[in-house]
């Protein structure tokens, strides 16, 4: 049997060294049979579908420093906004208008009694516990690290999925592109506690990293098996020039490398993980306008996220240059 088709009997048949050696290889004729491979894995599991969850970017309000990201504490030209619920309500609104059956909130990182409250209440309002809405739509967050006991609030007002990216599966390289007070290990605790809680649970990595290695992409797909992901959100990186990181990033992989990089995992964790939710990123669609997020469909994701905060407010959401908004 050949590797391909191991992978394709059965999840995570893949050694890492032949992970690896796929990501590696240049060879077209592989990477057509690598795709269309993922592809039979899609229809083999029943994730053929297309699945939209609405996307509302509630605040760019954060209190960490990420050494990559457009809307870090420490970029003070950003102009910050929290939308008021009633805002939050018209979206979700929207959402179901539209017939999406989830919505996910998505903001910078806030340890509060205030932030906790608003999204319990966001929650309630959106899953229908809050009263008169219909059609209850599920809801995701991604709200970053937190206390167990807040993962808990939010999952009794209804919350079923949460996405906390890893953002990269190598310790060191986290390390680096994030300040010393952000810890590898409180990222870790906080994607296992949210598992241990019962969340529906993604994570997943930025791709293109400066410094990155293909070993270390490898790396992540194996982490994403080990660590019984029931989702996978990858991108590629795009430098924000008001960003730390952005200095490196110029020296590092073009774009055009990234992108093809991001279908090849994406293609890849499908092959790997088979029974998966992989959402096709926002930041797809930024390195190809047309067709990023298509692509990402193509090579094996079955998840696309909307945008549908308000421009007003979305255009401040900048979490690195030409994120699309409601392209949908
Ligand atoms: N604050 C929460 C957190 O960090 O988990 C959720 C919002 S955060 C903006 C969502 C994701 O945006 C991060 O996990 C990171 O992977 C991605 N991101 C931030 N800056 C980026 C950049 N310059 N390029 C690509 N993705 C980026
Ligand atoms: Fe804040 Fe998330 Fe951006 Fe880090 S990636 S600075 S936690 S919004």
């Amino acid at each position: 049997m050949t590797a391909l088709e191991r992978a394709l009997a059965a999840p995570k048949n893949l050694t890492f060294d032949e992970l690896a050696g796929m990501l590696a290889s240049e060879d077209e004729g592989l990477w057509r049979e690598i795709f269309a491979a993922a592809r039979e894995v899609k229809v083999k599991c029943g994730k053929t579908e297309t699945l939209p969850r609405g996307l509302i970017e509630t605040s760019n309000v954060c209190a960490k420093d990420c050494l990559y990201c457009g809307i870090r504490k420490g970029n003070a030209k950003v102009p910050r906004y929290l939308i008021p619920e009633e805002e939050v309500a018209a979206c979700i609104d929207e959402a179901r208008r539209r017939g999406y059956p989830a919505v996910a909130f998505q903001a910078g990182e806030i340890e509060s009694e205030a932030n906790t409250a608003y999204y319990e209440r966001l929650t309630a309002c959106a899953t229908g516990r809050a009263g008169s809405m219909t059609p209850p739509l599920e809801v995701t967050l991604s709200l970053g690290e937190q206390t167990e006991e807040v993962y808990r609030r939010w999952k009794d007002a209804g919350a079923m999925r949460y996405l906390l990216r890893i953002e990269t599966s190598n310790r060191e390289l986290y390390a680096k592109i994030h300040p010393a007070e952000c810890s590898f290990e409180r990222r870790l605790w906080c994607v296992r506690a949210l598992k241990r809680l019962g969340y529906v649970t993604g994570s997943g990595v930025m791709i293109g990293i400066p410094g990155q290695t293909i070993r270390d992409l490898a790396n992540d797909i194996v982490f994403f098996g080990d660590e019984r992901l029931d989702m996978v959100g990858m991108g590629p990186y795009i430098e924000h020039p008001e960003t730390p990181l952005s200095e490196l990033a110029r020296r590092s992989s073009e774009h055009d490398v990234r992108l093809d990089l991001t279908l090849r995992m994406i293609a890849l964790t499908r092959l790997y993980l088979h029974d998966v939710n992989i959402v096709a990123a926002t930041a797809l669609e930024v390195l190809d306008p047309e067709g990023g997020r298509n692509r990402g469909i193509e090579a094996g994701a079955n998840v696309i996220m909307p945008v549908l905060t308000p421009r007003k407010y979305g255009c401040n959401y900048d979490l690195y240059p030409g994120k699309a908004h409601d392209r949908s």
